[in-house]
């Protein structure tokens, strides 16, 4: 309920900030076409998330093997807790671009021709339904409470309105933000529609794992720079959600630095 609250409100704020102050131009007439593509992804996703993700997740937390010194101890067991979920969602993301079967799923959220915070809830629920299940092992063996997965799900949510935004941050603020957390300057070069940008640039809340993985992009984001997927184009939301299904659906995912 809280994080329904926060989430809504953070969302509205976002929202407006983008449109008074946005980065890049918006394309003309593209609202309606994303409020039912992202928006019917999102509805699909919110139903999913109390009934699948967080029933998994429940599951996973109590279902523990042992118990790691400091787990759930106060702010330092939140705190590391956190860090791990955040590590794994790094790996995760990592996956979802260097595994053809995943990259079926994951790419309907690259598809978006353009970013603004509804690209935040725009997942398809097979995807959702996959990192659920891939998560619950590693709850697991870390001793994660299911607290912290829920403190984790609220954070990731306002992070992802936050960095899929298109609002515009003075240059020097959003510099120095990036040196920790995911800025839209940083993840909009995730976004851009050449491979090589693509497959770089996966974290969700801090952007340490990509400078200790050696994933960050030297791009740097420039308003007209092209959003999506490399030779690929956006789809009407029922094409999308029968996408990852479509033979060939996994064809980018091979297309990697080589190809730029
Ligand atoms: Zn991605």
């Amino acid at each position: 309920m809280l994080k329904a609250v926060l989430a809504g409100a953070w969302f509205a704020a976002i929202s407006a900030w983008e449109r008074l102050s946005p980065s890049a131009a918006r394309p003309l007439g593209s609202d309606f076409k994303r409020w039912t593509r992202n928006g019917g992804l999102w509805l699909a996703n919110s139903a999913l998330s109390p009934l699948i993700t967080l029933p998994i997740a429940a599951w996973a937390a109590q279902a523990d093997m042992w118990t790691r010194p400091n787990a759930a101890n106060g702010w330092i067991g939140l705190g590391a807790d956190l860090l791990i979920l955040d590590l794994w969602a790094y790996v995760w993301h990592r996956l979802n671009h260097a595994w053809p079967l995943l990259w079926r799923f994951h790419q309907v959220h690259h598809r978006d021709e353009f970013l603004d915070a509804t690209s935040a809830v725009r997942f398809h629920p097979g995807e959702v339904l996959i990192s659920a299940v891939a998560r619950a092992p590693i709850i697991i063996l870390t001793d994660i409470s299911f607290i912290s997965v829920l403190a984790f799900e609220t954070l990731v949510l306002l992070a992802a309105v936050f960095h899929h935004s298109n609002a515009r941050l003075p240059p020097r603020i959003e510099t120095a933000l990036c040196i920790f957390v995911v800025t839209p300057s940083h993840h909009w070069v995730h976004h851009h529609a050449q491979r090589a940008d693509t497959d770089s640039n996966y974290g969700t809340v801090l952007t340490m794992w990509d400078r200790l993985f050696g994933s960050l992009s030297a791009t740097r984001r420039s308003p007209d720079m092209t959003i999506g997927v490399e030779g690929q184009r956006d789809a009407p939301l029922l094409a999308l959600a029968a996408l990852p299904f479509r033979a060939g659906s996994d064809q980018p995912a091979r297309n990697t630095r080589a190809a730029t």
